[in-house]
């Protein structure tokens, strides 16, 4: 397999690691958004987050948890967006599952997590109602 990150997980491949932890490491993502956008990964590769097991993505985003404050830090931001892009579809790049983890600062030029869709959807009642239903029964 040609994974960038699982590479850079076995020290085969050039990073800025900034964290080791119990089936996680995070560096800087090699195309910032901002100084300091870090992504933090399982070190085993698997291309879903649904795909980990729990125990998994509880090391994962427990290692988002500690680093939001040092990656605020270093940047000298006053926020942080955490996000994840979940599947070609939503515009996962690298099929490694990754956390990104961009600092922010007000005025920075950026935008909530909504600007990701451009646009908003017309919904109506019914479909919104239909939708959590489904999503209840399936959970
Ligand atoms: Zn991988």
């Amino acid at each position: 397999m040609d994974c960038v990150f699982c590479a850079i997980v076995e020290g085969d491949a050039p990073s800025r690691t900034v964290y080791q932890g119990d089936g996680v490491v995070a560096f800087l993502d090699a195309n910032p958004l901002a100084a300091g956008h870090t992504l933090v990964v399982p070190t085993e590769h698997c291309a879903r987050l649904e795909a980990l097991s729990r125990d998994q993505v509880a090391e994962l985003f427990g290692a988002v948890h500690d680093l939001l404050r040092p990656v605020q830090d270093a940047a000298g931001a006053e926020g942080a967006t955490v996000a994840v892009n979940d599947g070609p579809a939503a515009g996962q790049e690298v099929p490694h599952v990754h956390c990104h983890v961009v600092p922010r600062t007000a005025g920075d030029g950026g935008g909530p997590i909504h600007a990701a869709m451009g646009r908003r959807p017309d919904l109506y009642e019914a479909e919104l109602d239909a939708v959590a239903e489904r999503i209840r029964d399936s959970a």
